[in-house]
């Protein structure tokens, strides 16, 4: 049997897709990235994503994981060459359990992330990762980029929101992993090394989750701020007078919002333009009014020392929704605009102020008229600190020619910062010569040599992250 023909009865026919329209599998979701796929294979079991890889390991062919393609670095998308097995998950989409006392549930790889949200609150309990993305990346997509969001603050990226794993090797084996247990020593962390592997390491097919319970309220509010180290003050304010209720904490800069003025001008935007807007959410365990007097208590103080000019406290669940909404349409706002340069940088936050004046210096000087779209999840101190091309210069042309030259000054910043070039992510194939060139070589060393072990023959996700 050729191999189409072994997938073809690991899956049924109607599964292992080799021809149609497959973009919405083979392109990412950037449209930077283009691939062609031997076949999409869309498994519904554990079982079944066991025969798809032995089958292809049988055959030496590679295989590319793929969740809601919604990931931002071309990891989820096979290569050009027509010979790779595209490995969809979407069809794997089962709660399996919910244990409310352990504070756990168990689903499928392929769930995708609103899902396993409302399936949770459904219970009276919450699961605290919260993207843009939600209502199409799944959580086998999440765990495999250790996605960071919204919440990341106050409950941990996916890596910490985690605590099993059910994943299939290389080899077509099963690990069961998916245990509900807070602490466990027993050798090695395995858990630890799927997670933010990418695909390359495992194909993740089942995660037992950890749940948080329900806060009685969550209230939003935006403060304009003029600078970023305003901004930083304010955090820590925060953070002091709302200690863990304090659970989120994102910045948008002028650029950002304008660009979702001029292309989404439905969406309301309570504050005037400022040079910065910071959106803050609380979540509280005794009721709305008790979260809204503790904002309105925080802003003042605020507004006294000078930190803030212009907020405003969401006064129901809607308005909260409609600032959530501001920051979440940014990606989609640049995307309308066009091709730009993405950096998703990590820095320590008492350096984020010096590292933007700085960098932004550098990138003006470099590269005069340049529009500095940064936005981000600035109390974990993860930057998106994006590139977009001068007014009336077209941007497809400007990323093509200066993509290099300014990754270079950014990265080279970052680097000097102390910082991360891929916080939250991930490495993929974007990043993958940035890495080679940055990461230290014992690093590298090591992390080849876990490649090595894991996947001998370099089937799962070749190319990608190393
Ligand atoms: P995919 O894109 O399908 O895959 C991503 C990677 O994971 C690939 O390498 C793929 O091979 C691998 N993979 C997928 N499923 C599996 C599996 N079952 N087993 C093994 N490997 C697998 N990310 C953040 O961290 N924080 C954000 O705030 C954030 N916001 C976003 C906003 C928007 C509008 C968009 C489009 C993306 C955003 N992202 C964010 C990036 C992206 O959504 C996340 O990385 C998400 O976790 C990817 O999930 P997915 O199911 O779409 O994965
Ligand atoms: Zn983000």
């Amino acid at each position: 049997m050729t191999l189409v023909e072994t997938l073809r009865a690991a899956v049924g026919a109607a599964n292992a897709l080799t021809d149609g329209d497959l973009s919405a599998f083979e392109v990412d979701w950037r449209k930077r990235y283009r691939g062609r796929a031997l076949a999409v294979v869309r498994p519904a079991s554990t079982a079944e994503v066991a025969a798809v890889v032995t089958a292809c390991a049988a055959h030496g062919a590679a295989i590319v994981a793929q969740g809601g393609n919604t990931g931002l670095v071309g990891a989820s998308i096979p290569d050009a060459s027509g010979t790779q097995v595209l490995l969809n998950l979407a069809r794997m989409n089962r709660v399996r359990a919910i244990d409310a006392e352990n504070l756990t549930m168990t689903v499928d790889a392929g769930c995708v992330l609103q899902t396993v949200q409302e399936a949770a609150a459904a219970q009276g309990l919450l699961f605290a990762l919260s993207l843009a993305a939600e209502g199409s990346c799944t959580i086998g997509g999440n765990l495999a980029t250790n996605a960071g969001g919204t919440g990341m603050l106050r409950y941990g990226n996916a890596r910490e929101l985690c605590l099993g794993l059910e994943v299939v090797t290389a080899a077509g084996a099963v690990w069961g992993g998916l245990s509900g247990l807070r602490k466990d020593n027993t050798g090695y962390d395995l858990r630890d090394l799927f997670i933010g592997s990418e695909g390359t390491l495992g194909i993740i097919t089942g995660a037992t989750l950890k749940l948080h319970p329900q806060p009685a309220a969550v209230t939003t509010a935006l403060a304009a701020v003029t600078t970023l180290e305003a901004a930083v003050d304010l955090l820590q304010l925060a953070r002091a007078r709302l200690g863990a209720g304090l659970t989120g904490f994102e910045v948008m800069n002028r650029h950002a919002l304008a660009l979702v003025r001029s292309h989404m001008p439905q969406l309301a935007q309570p504050l005037p333009p400022s040079d910065w807007t910071v959106l803050l959410e609380q979540s509280d365990s005794e009721s709305e009014l008790h979260a809204r007097a503790l904002f309105e208590a925080l802003l003042e103080t605020a507004l006294e020392r000078g930190l803030i000019g212009d907020a405003a406290v969401a006064s129901s669940l809607e308005q909260s929704k409609t600032m959530w909404h501001l920051r979440e349409a940014i990606p989609m706002a640049q995307a309308l605009a066009g091709a730009n340069i993405k950096h998703d940088i990590a820095l320590p936050v008492s350096t984020v102020a010096r590292f933007v004046e700085r960098t932004d210096a550098l990138v003006l000087r470099a590269f005069p008229g340049v529009r500095l779209v940064d936005f981000g999840h600035l109390g974990d101190g993860n930057l998106h600190y994006n590139v977009q091309a001068p007014d009336g210069v077209d941007a497809a042309v400007f990323v093509r020619d200066r993509e290099a030259a300014v990754n270079a000054i950014v990265y080279d910043s970052v680097d000097a910062f102390g910082g991360s070039i891929s916080a939250e992510h991930g490495i993929g194939a974007l990043m993958r010569d940035e890495l080679a060139v940055r990461k230290s070589p014992v690093a590298l060393q090591l992390m080849r040599a876990i490649k090595r072990a894991l996947d001998p023959n370099d089937l799962l996700n070749p190319g990608r992250v190393l």
